[in-house]
């Protein structure tokens, strides 16, 4: 078997200090798994420019014209890290048989990358990279990413605890991510239902080599609500579970009142508004989770995902050639 063609997509924003130092480092793992004859030597790294108005696309420029096997996309505006990564995927999954996306900023451990090959040679079709630890990390983000997975879980949305988006994927597990046309994109939601075999490398994470961190709090909010949001209609039916909660208490401030009125305890008015103001807000909220259902169908119908992924196909005899 000839050797794969590797493509390493990386997007990047304003990365001027990092990029140098990520070009060196990609440039030494190219090299060294093209000299053990793991990958092919049309292999390349192909950076991808979001939009930054800093001196990156000049660098990615200078790296394609002084350097072998570097290639780059220059995107018309900021898109965001995950639009960006997908315009990446998307760009080179006819040119190459395997591609590892990595972040600009050499916090993951570009040494796993032969790790990832292996994997790939041993018949998967996607490999996560995997942190170890978060001992880089604040303590602030070590937490609010841990409650962030489990809020993901419990809306029933899978994914890879401490993965972010440093992975291998096949050619045809790419081409299958691109039948996934939704604009809300959360690509770390999407991979794993894929369902094709899947592996992790473990690495260490560093801290960012130079340069900030291009995910301020709000972003990683608006994140985390994007995550939840594309992959899970639950929130809505959790507006109809709390109707029925209402609707629940009403009956009991239903008996509550009318012991109190019985017992001539009550100011008057106060028996039909109390009762009223719980009822209505259960059937309000029981009305608006109906509606949240249908919309959260129509929702799911838009999106227009695949319904099935095929793994393999055995073909009666007479189908054969
Ligand atoms: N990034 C991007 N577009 C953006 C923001 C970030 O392409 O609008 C890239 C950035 O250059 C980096 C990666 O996404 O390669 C991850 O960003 P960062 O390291 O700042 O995020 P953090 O690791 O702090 O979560
Ligand atoms: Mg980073």
């Amino acid at each position: 078997m000839n050797a794969p063609v590797l493509a390493i997509v990386v997007p990047c924003y304003k990365e001027e200090a990092v990029l140098p130092e990520t070009t060196e480092r990609l440039s030494a793992v190219i090299d060294s798994l093209i000299s053990n004859g793991m990958i092919s030597d049309n292999s390349y790294v192909c950076y991808v420019n979001d939009g930054s108005s800093d001196n990156t696309w000049p660098l990615i420029k200078e790296y394609h014209e002084t350097r072998k096997h570097f290639a780059g996309i220059n995107l018309a505006g900021n898109v965001g890290h995950q639009n960006a990564l997908m315009a990446g995927l998307h760009t080179v999954k006819d040119k190459c048989d395997i591609a590892i996306s990595i972040d600009a900023d050499l916090q993951d451990d570009v040494n796993v990358i032969g790790d990832m090959v292996k994997k790939y040679e041993e018949g998967c079709d996607i490999v996560y990279g995997v942190r170890k630890s978060r001992e880089t990390d604040t303590w602030f983000k070590r937490n609010t990413a841990l409650g962030f997975y489990k809020l993901m879980r419990s809306m029933g949305v899978k994914s890879v605890y401490n993965h972010a988006d440093y992975r291998l994927m096949s050619r045809r597990a790419l081409q299958q991510l691109s039948n996934y046309n939704e604009v809300n994109l959360f690509i770390r939601g999407i991979v794993p239902l894929l369902g094709y075999k899947t592996d992790c490398v473990y690495y260490d994470r560093a801290e960012r080599f130079a340069g900030e961190s291009k995910y301020p709090l709000a972003k990683m909010f608006n994140f985390a609500i994007d995550g939840i949001t594309s992959f899970s209609v639950k929130p809505v039916r959790l507006i109809f579970n709390l109707g029925l909660i209402f609707i629940l208490i009403a009956f009991c401030v239903f008996i509550y009142t009318m012991y109190s009125y019985i017992k001539g305890a009550a100011i008057s008015g106060w028996t039909s508004l109390i009762l009223s103001i719980w009822f209505t807000s259960g059937c309000l909220l029981i009305s608006l989770g109906i509606i949240g259902e249908y919309i959260g169908k129509i929702y799911t119908e838009v999106k227009a995902r695949p319904r099935y992924n095929i793994e393999s196909i055995l073909l009666a005899d007479e189908n054969k050639e």
